[in-house]
């Protein structure tokens, strides 16, 4: 069989990147498609890497590093702080208490992990005593989530909590003030808010994060809207 030239090879890849968009029920991605040929990177590459990764102190402590996971067309990229325990025992992202909240607070808004998220945090290994990640190990692990950002590029990057939503916006502002409005983050709109740790400590934030997520969704909606227009 003769090789594939290179114009023929463009063609294969593009006619692949349109089947790609029509599988997911015609949405079109917001970016241009990078050519499968022009980024030798890939989800389990990084995955990879995370899991030898002793660039920083966290290294020494985590059992499991945790790298992410869900859907690798994702409309969104949740960016959480940090394993916790469970997190680090199994090495998978938001399985706990906070997690499973997480995954219900997803599904009100007909999101999940499975379909139409990816999940993943700022520092891949869980701080010890469940202590915020210091800049430095934020600065240390900030290159595989840039990483992620860039095979994913997802509609919305939703941040849940202050440490992602700070160290992302390179803000000192509380998320309180933060949440429910959008940002951008390197060409992508950026959505802070409420952790569901914070909710589980305090109920009373069910409801504006509930509102938060309407908010997301009627994004979500106008910018596949546009999208297919
Ligand atoms: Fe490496 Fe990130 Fe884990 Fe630090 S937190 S050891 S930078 S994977």
């Amino acid at each position: 069989m003769e090789p594939i030239r290179g114009e023929e090879k463009a063609l294969v890849l593009d006619f692949l990147n349109i089947a790609e968009d029509y599988l997911r029920d015609g949405y079109r991605m917001p970016h241009p498609r990078v050519d499968i040929h022009e980024t030798e990177d890939s989800l389990d590459t990084i995955a990879q890497e995370v899991h030898s990764c002793a660039s920083c102190i966290l290294a020494s402590t985590r059992n499991n590093a945790v790298a992410g996971e869900g859907h690798p067309q994702p409309l969104v990229l949740v960016v959480g702080e940090g394993p916790g325990s469970e997190e680090d025992k199994t090495g998978r992202p938001f399985v706990g208490p906070a997690g499973q909240l997480l995954d219900r607070m997803l599904a009100a808004i007909d999101l999940s992990r499975q379909t139409n998220c990816f999940i993943a945090n700022v520092v891949k290994c869980r701080p010890p005593n469940n202590r915020d990640p210091a800049p430095e190990e934020i600065t240390a692990c900030a290159p595989f989530l840039a990483r992620q950002l860039k095979i994913l590029r997802p509609l919305v990057i939703l941040t849940v909590g202050r440490v992602p939503t700070q160290a992302l916006l390179h803000t000192t502002e509380g998320i309180g003030r933060l949440r429910g409005r959008f940002f951008e983050y390197q060409g992508y709109p950026l959505f802070p808010t409420y952790h569901p740790s914070a909710l589980l400590r305090d109920p009373s934030l069910k409801r504006p994060a509930w509102e938060d997520l309407k908010i997301l969704r009627a994004k979500l909606d106008e910018l596949m809207e546009s999208q297919s227009s």
